[in-house]
């Protein structure tokens, strides 16, 4: 049986983080990924005469100096692409139109997008009381506290664009914690958003924060994870293992996994399982809680078309569909325009977003009838006058973890499993934040936790006999 200091499980971005920082650190560390790729859900491909196509997440947003830190230290900060001012122009269906989400209060006043009724509502915001202490769904406290209207048309399609899933279901502290627990100590929206901003006016400084920014990379995000994996050493990245169990023998933990058909046990000090939850239930025994979370399915349509097929200017970051619009997709983002770069001059490439919360069947539906449903809202609201040149497919079974009610108390029981068991770190999606930067950081939290708890307990091993 092999042994080794740390196995990771799971080279999506949380594994990779762990593992990396893991490395340089000095531990000796093996990631096993069921994949033949790394990055999960993070899936890149070339296509002669379109460019990269982004099959998982599409654009990373961060403001965190350390994540520019990290990218110069894999070497490919320079590569990045940040989208421009079209980032910025967000637009929503309203009543079957497309209509552009304002960028400031004096916007929104002018803006169609709310009723007058509406916008003199949200005066009265200051006036709602708190629910302390109390969790409520992410649809409640904003219809409570800036109507129904603001709920329903600008709540719900970020709400679906991050998590596509449903506001009613999803559960304010888990999704909004700090949000929800600033408001209930303001004691209103208004009051926390002053307070805010005060702070970080007062913060300006030497560690004064950059602009967040919106990008990608000229092959796609998966860059990113492939960088990271070069890093750790490709012997030390295995693909194609399936881990089926993990459990407890001594001090050591044995790894069971599947790779070319065959049965082969690990033994490590210390594991990080970084899957998706219900693989953690189904690895480990008394993580029945975990394996309840449940998951959003997404299907992504990759549609391009010539660019002189498509009428409509696309000068924008794309358009979500809030439910009350009935649409079949949840939204297109217009990629072609946020990284001209990385798409071929005389083309087009919309990504639409099927599925979710709301609508899981739609994700399971048939390729060309995904590819019709895509290609009819390219049609109605921009336009698309001819047929697709290329057209691709992504199902996504478990896209996104959806932060419901009883969340934090099934996240509790990985706190659980971690006292109940030493030398198991447990992290990924459903623990640490759903966005790509919030995993990659849930990463390094967990390469801090193995390092912090077993620094006594490893040989400190000596990369300069190992790069690989
Ligand atoms: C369609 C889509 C669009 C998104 N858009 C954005 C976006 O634009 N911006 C953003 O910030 N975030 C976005 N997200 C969210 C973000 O991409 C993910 O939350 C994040 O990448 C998850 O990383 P992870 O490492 O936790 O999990 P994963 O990426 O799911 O990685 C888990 C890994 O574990 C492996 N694995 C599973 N079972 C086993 C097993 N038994 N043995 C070994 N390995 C196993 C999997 O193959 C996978 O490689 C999007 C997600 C999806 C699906």
């Amino acid at each position: 049986m092999e042994r080794h200091d740390v196995i990771v499980v799971g080279a999506g971005i949380t594994g990779l983080s762990a593992a990396l920082d893991l490395h340089r650190a000095g531990r000796e560390v093996l990631v096993l990924e069921a994949d033949t790729n790394v990055g999960g859900v993070i899936r890149s491909e070339a296509v002669p005469g379109v460019g990269a196509i982004d099959l998982g997440p599409q654009t990373v947003r961060s403001a965190d100096p350390a994540l520019f830190e990290h990218f110069d230290s894999l070497g490919i900060e320079g590569e990045r692409l940040v989208a421009g001012a079209q980032g910025k122009s967000r637009y929503v269906v309203l009543d079957g139109e497309l209509v552009e989400l304002p960028h400031s209060p004096p916007a929104l006043v002018a803006s169609p997008l709310l009723s007058m009724g509406a916008k003199l509502r949200l005066l009265s915001e200051p006036l709602r009381g708190t629910r302390k202490g109390e969790d409520e769904s992410v649809r409640d406290f904003f219809t409570r506290r800036l109507g129904a209207e603001v709920a329903e048309r600008l709540v719900d399609p970020f709400v679906s664009g991050v998590y596509a899933g449903d506001p009613s279901r999803l559960s304010m502290e888990a999704v909004f914690p700090e949000l929800k627990s600033g408001v209930d100590e303001a004691g209103s929206l208004l009051r926390w958003g002053l307070a805010r901003m005060r702070g970080s006016n007062r913060g300006s400084g030497a560690e004064e924060k950059r602009p967040a920014e919106l990008f990608s990379f000229p092959d796609g995000l998966a860059r990113w994870p492939r960088a990271m994996a070069a890093a750790i050493g490709s012997s030390r990245v295995r693909l194609g293992h399936r881990t089926l169990s993990a459990r407890r023998d001594g001090s050591d933990w044995i790894v069971t996994a599947e790779a070319d058909g065959e049965r082969r046990a690990f033994s490590c000090g210390r594991l990080v399982l970084t899957v998706p939850a219900p693989v953690v239930g189904e690895m480990l025994e008394g993580a029945s809680g975990l394996a309840d979370i449940p998951y959003s399915p997404v299907a992504t349509v990759h549609l391009a078309y010539d660019r002189a097929d498509v009428a409509h200017p696309l000068a924008g970051f794309g358009y979500l569909c809030p439910a009350r619009e009935r649409r079949e997709a949840l939204g297109v983002l217009w990629i072609s325009s946020l990284f001209p770069e990385r798409v071929e001059a005389d083309r087009v490439l919309l990504t639409t977003f099927v599925g979710g919360a709301r609508q899981p069947d739609r994700a399971f539906g048939g390729e060309g009838e995904l590819v019709d449903l895509a290609y009819e809202e390219h049609r109605h609201f921009l336009g698309a006058g001819a047929r697709p040149v290329h057209a691709q497919v992504q199902r996504w079974e478990r896209a996104i973890p959806q932060y419901e009610f009883g969340h934090l108390e099934r996240v509790a029981e990985a706190d659980r499993l971690e006292a109940a068991h030493s030398g198991l770190h447990l992290g990924g999606a459903w623990r640490d934040g759903v966005s790509v930067p919030d995993c990659w950081e849930g990463g390094r939290r967990l390469a801090r936790e193995v390092v912090a708890a077993g620094a006594e307990e490893a040989p400190q091993y000596d990369q300069t006999q190992s790069r690989g």
